[in-house]
């Protein structure tokens, strides 16, 4: 947990999702000594499935995090749920993993999203959940091909996507600038701060204990143990589980280094007039285009558009790039010119250099599940669970991750600095394409 993490905590509070979110009784900050057989160290969506399926297969286990339940990424996300890996084409994901796990990994990757809304139904938990489609729109005549072409192997693969074109695309996004794109009918959305917390009620019920505010300083080896120290207690383990994905630090050497923080931003508005709001995204389906500078949205059932976007951190440690977002949503949809975009927030995500997830085992007892690359929201709860299978004796060859070994990042330091200039040097590539 970095210092400049804490900057970050205020915007929580500026969070649509902090404001309508269901209640959850806080952890209490961890101040004794004892001993269990995992802890998972990160309240995220990674951790808390972890810690759910491990406290029912009856293991003692503990959740501690640096300040609360889905304070990370998980409470702060878009909450759109995209059972698609990011970035990658198929081709170069089976080069990155071979074909056995190719096979396992864009199956589960596939599956992610019916997997999460099922077990939303499972633990009746109480966050929106919608299965209405995900609508992902091509910037350019290059971006369409590409989308095409992937979408025939996936779709030999079980995805089920359909092409949409022409006036079927505006109808659907509400939007005139785009002429074609892809539906997903898998993908949906959740409120994703009431997931987090619906999904720490569920682990609590099943016995695992959540400590809040308990950033944890080291993890040191005990004979074949784990002793995992917070300022005020130390607890000893036969598993350690890192869940912190773009909040890593230095506590595991190294794990910070292996993905690069990217800080993604939201912006919503208050409840909108019908007129202004008819056109958009009638179907309920979530949105996103194919720019390297990426626009992703979600209609609300009272009327509110969420939208988001790439931002920074700007000299304060401050979420950044508000008024461009709006700027670009508004070139996008017209209809929302002047409308009260009341709600601004950011957090913090992982991209691995494969940008592919990455599950570690440096040392036995040890796991790491983190980079999901902006697309995490469905993709954390098969980490979550495969990581607690892990604990629970599954060899790591039955996972549905290659075990890598932890790399830092090429040119990370550089690609830190210029994070400003590299978004201004997109937007342009990105707007060059559109013409
Ligand atoms: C603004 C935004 C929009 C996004 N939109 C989407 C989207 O629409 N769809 C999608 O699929 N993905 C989206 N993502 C990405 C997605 O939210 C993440 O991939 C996912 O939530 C990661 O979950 P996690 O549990 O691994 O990590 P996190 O939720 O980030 O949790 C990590 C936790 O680790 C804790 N921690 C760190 N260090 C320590 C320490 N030393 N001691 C104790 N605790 C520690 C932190 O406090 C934090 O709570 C978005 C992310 C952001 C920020």
């Amino acid at each position: 947990m970095l210092e400049s993490d804490h900057a970050l905590y205020s915007e929580h509070q500026n969070s649509l999702w902090f404001e309508t979110a269901s209640a959850l009784e806080p952890g209490a900050v961890l101040d004794s000594d004892f001993d269990v057989d995992a802890v998972v160290i990160g309240a995220g969506f990674t951790g808390l499935r972890a810690a759910l399926r491990l406290a029912e297969a009856g293991t003692r286990v503990v959740v501690i995090d640096a300040f609360d339940v889905g304070w990370g990424a998980s409470g702060r996300s878009g909450g759109q749920v995209n059972p698609m890996l990011p970035f990658n084409t198929p081709d170069q994901i089976r080069k990155l993993v071979g074909p056995g796990f190719f096979e396992s990994l864009t199956q589960v990757s596939l599956n992610s999203a019916d997997e999460l809304f099922e077990l939303i139904k499972t633990y009746k938990i109480d966050c929106q959940p919608r299965q209405n489609g995900w609508l992902r729109v091509d910037h350019c005549d290059k971006a369409r091909r590409v989308s095409r072409s992937n979408a025939e192997i996936w779709n030999r693969l079980g995805a089920d996507m359909q092409a949409v074109e022409g006036d079927e695309v505006r109808r659907l996004s509400g939007s005139a600038i785009y002429r074609s794109g892809i539906v997903v009918p898998k993908g949906g959305s959740v409120q994703p701060l009431s997931l987090a917390r619906g999904l720490a009620r569920a682990a609590r019920d099943a016995g695992a204990e959540i400590y809040s505010r308990s950033p944890v300083s080291a993890l040191h080896r005990n004979g074949a143990k784990w002793l995992v120290e917070t300022v005020r207690a130390k607890v000893t383990t036969d598993w350690v589980i890192l869940a912190t994905n773009g909040y890593s630090d230095e506590l595991f050497s190294g794990l910070a280094k292996s993905i690069l923080p990217l800080v993604p931003i939201q912006i919503a508005t208050a409840p909108l007039k019908p007129e202004q709001i008819a056109e958009i995204l009638p179907h309920g389906h979530t949105i996103s285009d194919t720019r390297r500078i990426i626009m992703y949205a979600r209609r609300e059932r009272d009327d509110r558009m969420v939208f988001g976007g790439h931002g920074h951190l700007d000299k304060n440690n401050q979420a950044a790039g508000f008024d461009w977002l709006v700027h670009d949503v508004t070139r996008i949809f017209p209809q929302l010119e002047g409308v009260d975009w009341r709600y601004r927030w950011g957090g913090k995500i992982a991209l691995t250099e494969d940008r592919l997830p990455h599950f570690h085992e440096p040392k036995p007892g040890l796991i790491a599940g983190l980079g999901y690359n902006g697309r995490g929201v469905a993709m954390s709860h098969v980490m979550g669970k495969w990581l607690a299978e892990r604990a629970l004796g599954a060899q790591p060859e039955s996972l549905p991750f290659p075990t890598t070994s932890i790399k830092a990042m090429s040119f990370r330091g550089i690609q830190m600095m210029g994070e400003s200039s590299a978004i201004r040097w997109m937007r342009l590539l990105d707007k060059l394409e559109s013409k």
